[in-house]
């Protein structure tokens, strides 16, 4: 079977390519390279000793995706291509949704014109928004997130509904994540973010290899346990595998037609106070930090009801948060300036 994976050489998609080699899946990467380099890829195929097919492109360019529809007989498409600052998006909001939706409606257009129908997008936690209560559950309604770059979810999330009704043989997953981290075990493919990291994780693994002075925690003063935010992480091979197992869903399930949205979590909040003990046990490294004021847009705490997935697709979060921490340490370590090292 020949999966196309859009956005296939950053973080998320280069473990997810990883699963698919090795579970006998042909990739045909496609990615435009704008947060990411191919270095991940050969990284990917020497671990997994298999090759992938790469197509340097962008999610706009329709005559260059249908182009990659007609070379290679697609059967399903992953779909990870997205600018993801959340930051960056309430200063550039046209950017994330000219990239983020009408990239998307570019992509489903072109399936749709090559009579492919099965699809999994990235989704987001971050569609739940502010009015809902945690744990999040798949059946509340889509929320109002606080950032244009959680509208762009949302919007491709209401598309994909809008898609069922259209087209009657459309099989859509979303599958909405809450914090990856991590790394896989080897220590050769991670995460390279660019310039200053706006995700925790990074950021502390910046500073345990001595690029940063310090990590800024974002509010003592939530109604927490401690006072700091809670969040789902989960480790990115246990999120790269919920897409195989998604996939695997779609295959052993011919008769689905609509859209499906599973929660991909471990289904506990860590506190930042707790990543950061966490990440100082596990890597014997000190951590300095300084609490800083609430960053804007932030909620309190959230995790994810993670059942669904658990029963219907057969998958659990599995890795522990020790393994997260070495993981994410390995990576680091082994390569201090991402993959330029
Ligand atoms: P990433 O930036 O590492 O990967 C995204 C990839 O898409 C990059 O390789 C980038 O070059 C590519 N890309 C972006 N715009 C493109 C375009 N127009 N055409 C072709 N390629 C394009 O990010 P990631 O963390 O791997 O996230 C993957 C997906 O998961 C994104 O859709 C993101 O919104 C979603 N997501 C991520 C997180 C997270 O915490 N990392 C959480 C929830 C959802
Ligand atoms: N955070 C922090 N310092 C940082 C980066 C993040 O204290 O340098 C906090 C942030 O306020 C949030 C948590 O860590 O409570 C996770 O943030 P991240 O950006 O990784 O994920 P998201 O906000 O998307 O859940």
């Amino acid at each position: 079977m020949k999966v196309l994976v859009t956005g296939g050489a950053g973080y998320i998609g280069s473990h997810t390519v990883l699963s698919l080699l090795e579970n006998n899946y042909d990739v045909i990467v496609y990615d435009n390279l704008v947060n990411s380099s191919v270095e991940s890829l050969d990284r990917v195929e020497k671990l997994a000793g298999k090759s992938v097919e790469f197509v340097e492109g962008d999610i706009c360019d329709k005559a260059a995706l249908s182009h990659v529809f007609k070379k290679f007989k697609i059967d399903a498409v992953i779909h990870f291509a997205a600018l993801k600052a959340v930051g960056e998006s309430a200063q550039i909001p046209l950017s994330y949704y000219q990239n983020n939706v009408h990239g998307s409606v570019c992509l489903l257009e072109v399936m749709q014109e090559n009579d492919v129908h099965n699809f999994i997008f990235s989704s987001s936690a971050t569609v739940y928004g502010e009015e809902n209560e945690v744990p999040y559950v798949e059946t509340m309604k889509l929320g109002t997130p606080s950032s244009p770059y959680g509208a762009s979810k949302v919007m491709v999330e209401r598309i994909l509904a809008d898609m069922t009704v259209s087209n009657g043989r459309f099989r859509g997953v979303s599958l909405r994540y809450f914090n990856p981290i991590g790394a896989h075990e080897s220590g050769g493919i991670g995460e390279d973010p660019t310039g200053i990291p706006n995700n925790l994780l990074p950021y502390v693994a910046q500073v345990a290899v001595g690029k940063r002075d310090k990590l800024s925690i974002f509010g003592d003063d939530y109604p927490t346990k401690d006072g700091s935010c809670e969040r789902d992480y989960l480790h990115v091979m246990d999120l790269a595998q919920g897409h195989v197992a998604a996939l695997n869903w779609l295959n052993c399930n011919d008769e689905f037609r609509g859209v499906e949205a599973f929660n991909l979590g471990t289904g506990n909040g860590i506190s930042v106070f707790s990543i950061v003990k966490a990440f100082e046990k596990a890597t014997n490294k000190i951590i300095p930090f300084e609490v800083s004021p609430r960053r804007a847009g932030d909620l309190p705490a959230f995790w994810a009801n993670a059942n669904k997935a658990n029963k219907e697709l057969n998958w659990q979060a599995s890795r522990s948060l020790e393994q997260m921490m070495e993981d994410t340490w390995r990576w680091q370590s082994n390569n201090p300036d991402g993959y330029l090292t």
